[in-house]
């Protein structure tokens, strides 16, 4: 056993008031399948009052709904991402429609927008896609959440060339430094804030996220994917993201209990739990 493994912090017992939200989650992935209800147990002892669920297509949705039947503090979000972008037929845009009309748990369109870090699926695509959905979520009047890898100046230009400055939009998985911050917050948008702000070689995303405005911050996971220090490199679940807040709340010399009640609330009033 490595030195480090005797490090790890149990997160039940460092938890905090129950009000946080963890705004983004792959909870129905097979990661889950053995032990779901005690993640979500977990998540809850440690002051994790909502989890978004993001289902990557209507057909998962359709699918593994049920294992949050028992857990009414599951929220969904459902979108294409943009590396499965060929899959996004229009029939899967109809399907999404007919899922947000019958789904009151469906609070937002996401994850979608543009990834060219794995570039698996043509720009072209991904394009087409993302503004299919867009479109999709303006006439649904929901918000709506946006993945973006190495395609920062693309996203901006698609979202501000379609008028979506203004709208409820949620930049997730932040990573980067201010310039992109500060065009975020000028749009009037919110930032989710991940596990690696707590690694050490990520000084500048922390002086970034305590520069962004307190109601316009949330907190997330992004389990299985992501988990922070002191679970770095094991499976991320809803109850580290107390961790993430610790190190979010240290950056901005805030107290860690109000920053965790304040993005909480923000989560809230963004998705309208
Ligand atoms: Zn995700």
């Amino acid at each position: 056993m490595s030195k480090k493994s005797t490090n790890r912090i149990d997160p039940v017992s460092v938890p905090l008031p129950p009000e946080g939200v963890d705004s983004h989650a792959h909870l129905d992935g097979e990661e889950f399948d053995l032990d779901r209800e005690a993640v979500l147990e977990r998540a809850a002892a440690c002051g994790v009052s909502h989890v978004g669920n993001v289902f990557l297509n209507p057909g998962h949705l359709a699918a593994r709904r049920h294992y949050f039947a028992d857990h009414p503090q599951v929220f969904f979000l459902l979108g294409v991402h943009p590396c499965h972008g060929r899959d996004c037929t229009p029939q899967v845009i109809e399907a999404m429609r007919q899922a947000f009309a019958e789904e009151p748990r469906l609070k937002a369109v996401g994850e979608i927008g543009l990834d060219f870090y794995w570039d698996d699926c043509p720009r072209e695509v991904q394009y087409e896609v993302f503004t299919a959905q867009l479109r999709l979520a303006r006439e649904l009047e929901r918000p709506v959440v946006i993945h973006c890898r190495e395609a920062e100046k693309e996203t901006l230009m698609v979202l501000e060339s379609q008028g979506f400055a203004g709208y409820p939009l949620l930049w997730h998985c932040f990573g980067k430094g201010p310039d992109l911050a500060r065009r975020i917050v000028r749009n009037g948008w919110h930032v989710s804030v991940p596990g690696p702000v707590t690694y050490k070689a990520n000084e500048e995303l922390r002086e970034t996220v305590a520069c962004i405005p307190s109601d316009r911050l949330m907190l997330e996971t992004d389990a299985p994917y992501l988990a922070p220090v002191p679970w770095r490199g094991k499976r991320n679940e809803p109850a580290f993201t107390v961790f993430t807040a610790r190190a979010v709340a240290e950056a901005r010399g805030q107290d860690a209990e109000e920053l965790w009640r304040q993005c909480g609330a923000n989560a809230r009033r963004f998705f309208g739990l």
